[in-house]
């Protein structure tokens, strides 16, 4: 898809890996590693099939497990990062859960070596910048999210620069996952966690503070409390809006529901991602021509949405600086 308004460079910040494996791939992974995808998720050409959320789960998983190897993971991620470099946009932050795949039986180093190796490549081959933020899974609890943060901080490469919590939000409370978020944050990564996509505004806040983060994934219910959301504004926390995302698995947010334009006016530093573009059906681009032709935002609101996901991305000041540039700002 064109680059929106005027050739606009793109950034995604919210993508979680395993939702990037579109159906070609998975399919070639699952044959490479014998693994069963049920007919029934795949749709006749591209994408995936499922009538809700439970069902989104559980294809999410069947195309997750396709993953059996480093190099698997190599090229899933090289495969996204070129695919978004050839549409203009220019760094991406992908997320993984190693948990998953050490279960498929890839120890975490290798993971690591394998994302520092993508983004390596992906880098000089196609001039596309990014990172990797390593996520626990909230619904496995904070147990098992103390150890992935000790981990990460023992596997720290350059291409790890944030941590994040995933996984069902109204599990456990978000003050439980302190422990693990303190390690990550002593060691100088960036901090987000999915929040306010399914819990209420109060919830939102809450997890900025107890877990100290200077972004969050969706936080889009923070808009039904205004004072939350002026609180939110003061301190400058970044949003990761996922427009498609939210059509697809909360059907409430419509198009005319969707608080992305009240979010703007009340001053919310707003980035547009893809959460997970291969089920979603989206890239980059997309999410910013949505934002464009269905909002209604002008070239230089998309621009200062760009602007404004280099300043919350977790990108040493070096490559802030080369991201500024390449946007002429
Ligand atoms: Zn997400």
């Amino acid at each position: 898809m064109a680059p929106p308004g005027g050739n606009l460079p793109t950034i995604d910040l919210h993508v979680h890996l395993r939702g990037t494996i579109d159906q070609s791939t998975a399919l070639t992974l699952a044959k490479k590693n014998h693994v069963h995808i049920a007919n029934r998720y795949l749709k006749p050409d591209e994408g995936y099939v499922w009538s809700n959320f439970e069902e989104f789960l559980n294809v999410y998983d069947q195309i997750g497990r396709v993953v059996r190897t480093a190099e698997d993971l190599y090229a899933i991620a090289i495969s996204y990062l070129k695919r978004c470099a050839s549409e203009g946009t220019i760094y991406v932050e992908l997320m993984l859960s190693p948990g998953h795949s050490v279960l498929n039986g890839i120890p975490f180093g290798e993971q690591i070596n394998a994302m520092e190796t993508a983004f390596e490549h992906a880098r000089h081959e196609a001039g596309i910048e990014g990172g990797l933020i390593v996520t626990c899974v909230r619904h496995r609890g904070p147990d098992e999210a103390v150890a992935m943060a000790e981990q990460t901080v023992q596997n720290l490469s350059p291409a790890v620069i944030g941590f994040g919590l995933t996984g069902n939000e109204l599990l456990f409370d978000a003050a439980e996952f302190k422990g693990a978020f303190l390690v990550a944050g002593e060691a100088g990564l960036g901090l987000t966690a999915h929040t306010g996509e399914w819990r209420d505004a109060a919830s939102v806040l809450h997890t900025v503070e107890q877990l100290n983060l200077s972004r969050v994934g969706h936080g889009i219910r923070a808009s039904e409390d205004k004072a939350v959301l002026e609180r939110l504004v003061e301190r400058n926390v970044g949003f990761e809006v996922c427009l498609s995302s939210n059509f697809a698995l909360a059907p409430h947010y419509s198009r005319l529901k969707h608080p992305l334009g009240e979010m703007l006016a009340a001053g919310c530093k707003i980035s547009l991602a893809t959460d997970d573009p291969a089920f979603f059906n989206t890239t980059p681009n997309r999410e910013y021509s949505i934002a464009e032709k269905s909002f209604g935002l002008s070239a230089s609101q998309l621009l200062q949405i760009t602007l404004d996901s280099i300043d919350m991305s977790f990108g040493r000041s070096d490559t802030k600086m080369r991201l500024r540039q390449k946007v002429g700002h």
